[in-house]
Parts: C-alpha cells; structure tokens; sequence
C-alpha cells in the first residue's frame, strides 16, 4: 500500500502551523512581493495545489511576518497533505528570498492537526500513538494532534502514522475471519495405532526430560535418534534429489535482519532478547559478582543497566541467511538457488501455550530456502509439497492435511491480491493428535514473493523479478505427530522408518 492509497476513500483534514525562521529580517521584501510569491503557490496548478483534482491540494489559510520570522497556517485534503505542501513551499521559498540574499534556517513546527472519519469499533481500541500529543475520537471523527518537528515530517512520520492506522483498522476486520484458512488437500485414512499423549510415555519412560528452561527439553538417546532419522530421509528425500546444499545460518539475529524481514514490525511480544555487556571490563561487573557471592542470588536489576539488547535468538531461521545476498547482484544463470540450514536451535516465547513436545520455546528446525524467478518459485514450491506427501504416506505413515493460510503481513502490506491469486502465501501440514483430537501444524511450506529479495536489496542481472520460498520442517513436531498416531513402539512404525531408525538405543537406567 503506498502512502498515498491510505485513507483513499475517507474524508481527511490536514492542518499545520508553522514558523520559518530567516537569516535576515524579511522587511527587506515588499509585502506586494510576498503576496504575489504566495498567491502563486496557491493558484490552481501551483506548488500547493500540484497533483490534485481541481479544487483540491493544499491551501494557506494565514501568514504573517515579524521580523526574520515567517509564518504559515496550511489546511490541506488527502491530495497534497498539508506537510508536503509545506516542504515543497519551504523550498520554493528558499528560491524566492535567494534574491535578496536571505536563507532560512530553521522551520519550527507549532501544531499539526489530522482529522478524519473514524468508525468506532470494540475489536479497535487505539493504544497512544507514536509522535502523537493527544488523539481524540468521538462521533464518527479521529483527531490526531501531532508532536512532530519538520525533521519528522521529511521522516514522512505523519504518512506511515496514517499507514499505521489503515493496518490497525484492516487487522480489526481480519480478526475472526476464517478465510485465511483454507483446506487444499487431505492425505487417505490411516490406522492410529495409539491414543495417549506421547510427551507424557516418552517421559514415563525416560526418553526425554524437561530441563532447567520454559519449554525447553532434553531429548534422550531415542528421540534423538528420531530425529536424525528425521533429517535423514528429508535429506535423501527432498532435499538431495531436488539439488539442495547445506549453509549454516546464524542463530543469534540482530534487529538490522529483522528490520530488512518485516519481523521488527511485530516480533516483540516471542521473541527472545540476546543482550551484550554493555561493556566487558570486569571492574564495571564487579558490584554484580560480589552481590551474587554474599548472597548466592543473581542481582538481575544491576544487570539490567548493564546490559544493551543487541536482538534475538533465531525466530524464524531464514532471515539472517539473506544478509549473504545483501547488496548483491546476481547472474540469471546461477538460478534456481536451494540451499538449507540445520545447524541450531529455535526460540519462541510461546508463553501459556507451551504443551509437551509440540509447542516449545526451544525447538529444532531445518528450513530450506529455494530462490528463483516468479514461475521457478511457484513450481518448486509444489514439487516440494509431492516430495514431502511420499515421505507422511509411506514413511512416517500419518494421516495430514495441507492448508492454505494467508500469513498476516500480506494484509498488512495490502498484498492480498496475490494471496488469492494463491501465489504468495503458505501452506500448512497439520496432522491429528488422536489423544486430544486437535490438530498440529508440523510444517509449511511459503512462497514469500520478492519480500526478502526486496527486503535485503538482491538483484538479477537481467533485472527480471527475483522470488524466494522457505519450508520449515519442524523435527519436535514430526516425531509428536508420528508418535502421537503410532506410538512409541518401532513395530507399529513402517518397516522403512523402522529400518532407518534401527534399533533406538538404550543408555539410561535410574535407581
Ligand atoms: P503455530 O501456529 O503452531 O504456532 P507457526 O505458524 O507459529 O506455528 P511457523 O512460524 O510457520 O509456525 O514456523 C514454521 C515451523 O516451525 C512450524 O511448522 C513448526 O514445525 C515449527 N515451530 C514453530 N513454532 C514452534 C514451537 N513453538 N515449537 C515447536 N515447533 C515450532
Ligand atoms: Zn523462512
Ligand atoms: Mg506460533
């Protein structure tokens, strides 16, 4: 959605008072000089009406001038909103006084008003908005009293709070909907095998053990060797006979990936902070280690102010990958690229939601990365989906069905036009837990458009469309589908899987 197209269809009123500061005093121009100068910025077709209907644009409602001061009263609709009309006058103005040598120096914001219709609505409640002195809202009308100087309108500060506004509301009317969620296929019946909840057998029988952190486990010798098993076949499976190469993505993410990925947008309230000393002097660290030694406690409040949040541990594992490519420009030839990661954990804050094995702070993950042109990226996306149908069919052996789910962001970022053309968006695996009858998301598949190429500034030397894909394979969430419909019996697994497992090792015996 470009800054232009918010509030399209709503009535909006810009109003600004500002004071212009001068080098000299403006006595030096006539007021008939400064009144025709004026006259023609408003005139229909000049700079305050440039780009409007007719009849519309930007209009100067007062001026004044006290000594090197000038100043401007502006009201303005949605066609030249009242801020860039005062930056393009700045700037015309800045032409005018050259002539008798005078610059200006300063532009001093005194109040900027935006008012607009507003429908009230429960699911919509605003929170106070950023650079926002006072917002009132009452029949029908939002009014914004913005605190902002002239740097933050260059910001264009006043356009993104208008475009922040547009997601609250479409965010409000998309809560509650369901259609972002569509089935698109359903795997045959198969025989479950099992009913009880497998984190608590595994825990009965000393396969995995909960450890010191919130959802974070200790997988014994078994599940961990399911979990290679896991690799394994989706190695030889998918990854090996569709050309992919492993890479090792980092884990810990700082807030410049996130900025370049959209997560910074929302990520706050699950993600994990990584912060660094503030500085690794000991003597800084000294109060912190004598208060812990005279009271065997971790003094958190002094750490606090010791410390500086430098991001967070890997989210969503491909963003930080994309800083590889950052800046570059790459030949049409070396497509399509298809590359994976499995080199570490991944952490969520998952707060209440936390259950067994299935949703943890803590997880492990392989994400595959397919990068291309437009049609590449749409086509491998479904030669991935086949790839992975063979391995829950005859592998793992599981009943599962695929999804269609419009992520949020394409909302957000008003892109839901591809989203039903199905082209950008993500399919979800969802497998039935027969001990609850809940389904599970254990992995997706998403084709992410030209959001990270974008995002990240790659380029194709033929300036043709660069697309990219990523599928998450969650392995806590394989093996807690596996387990949940066949047990934790190897012989009520397939005989491939039970082949490729072998026998689970036996280690741990406790008195
Ligand atoms: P859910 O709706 O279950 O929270 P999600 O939509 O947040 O899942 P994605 O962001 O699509 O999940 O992440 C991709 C994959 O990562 C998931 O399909 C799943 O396999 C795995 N995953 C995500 N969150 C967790 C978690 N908290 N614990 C274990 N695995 C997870
Ligand atoms: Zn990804
Ligand atoms: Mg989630």
């Amino acid at each position: 959605m470009s800054d232009r197209d918010s509030n399209g269809d709503k009535d909006i009123q810009f109003q600004l008072k500002a004071v212009l500061r001068c080098s000299s005093s403006l006595d030096a121009v006539s007021a008939s000089e400064f009144e025709e100068f004026l006259r023609d910025c408003s005139r229909e077709g000049g700079i305050l009406r440039r780009g409007a209907p007719p009849g519309g644009g930007a209009e100067l409602l007062r001026w004044g001038i006290s000594g090197s001061d000038l100043s401007l009263e502006l009201r303005s609709d949605r066609f030249v909103r009242a801020h860039d009309a005062l930056i393009r006058l700045k700037k015309e103005l800045g032409r005018f006084l050259a002539r008798y040598r005078i610059g200006i120096r300063g532009v001093e914001i005194e109040s900027y008003k935006i008012a607009m219709d507003w429908e009230w609505s429960p699911r919509l409640r605003l929170k106070r908005l950023p650079f926002v002195r006072e917002q009132k809202q009452d029949e029908g009308r939002l009014t914004l009293y913005l605190d902002v100087d002239y740097a933050a309108l260059e910001r264009r500060i006043p356009d993104r709070l208008l475009r922040l506004l547009d997601e609250k509301r479409s965010a409000a009317s998309w809560r509650g909907k369901s259609e972002h969620w569509e089935l698109l296929f359903e795997s045959g019946k198969k025989r479950f095998l099992f009913d009880k909840d497998p984190t608590e057998e595994m825990l009965k029988r000393n396969w995995i053990s909960h450890a010191a952190g919130r959802g974070q486990w200790i997988y014994g010798p078994q599940l961990t060797r399911l979990f290679r098993t896991f690799e394994h076949i989706l190695i030889e499976e998918v990854l090996k006979p569709l050309g992919y190469v492993e890479m090792i993505f980092p884990k810990l993410v700082p807030w410049e990936v996130w900025k370049r990925s959209g997560h910074a947008k929302g990520i706050y309230p699950e993600v994990y902070y990584v912060c660094a000393p503030k500085t690794r002097d000991p003597e800084y660290w000294e109060e912190v280690m004598d208060y812990y030694k005279v009271t065997n406690e971790v003094p958190l409040d002094m750490i606090m102010e010791r410390i500086e949040p430098v991001g967070g541990l890997c989210y969503a594992q491909c963003p930080p990958f994309w800083i590889f490519l950052m800046g570059k420009t790459l030949p049409d030839s070396i497509l399509p690229i298809r590359v994976f990661d499995r080199s570490g954990t991944s952490h969520r804050y998952e707060s209440g939601g936390l259950h067994g094995i299935e949703r943890l702070d803590e997880f492990h993950r392989v994400e595959i990365v397919w990068i291309g042109t437009r049609s590449e990226v749409i086509s491998h996306a479904n030669e991935l989906r086949e790839r992975y149908r063979r391995i829950f069919d005859e592998i793992l052996d599981i009943e599962w069905r695929e999804a269609w789910v419009t992520p949020w962001f394409m909302a957000q970022e008003g892109k839901l036009g591809l989203a039903e053309l199905k082209e950008v968006g993500t399919v979800d695996f969802e497998a039935v837990l027969p001990y609850s009858g809940k389904w599970l998301e254990f992995q997706n598949v998403s084709v992410n458009g030209d959001k990270y190429p974008k995002g990240f500034s790659v380029k194709l030397q033929s300036g043709k469309e660069l697309w990219s894909g990523c599928s998450g394979v969650g392995l806590e969430r394989w093996a807690a589908v596996l387990l949940a419909q066949k047990g934790l019996e190897p012989e009520n697994w397939s005989e491939k899987l039970r082949q490729l497992t072998g026998e689970l090792p036996e280690v741990f015996r406790f008195l």
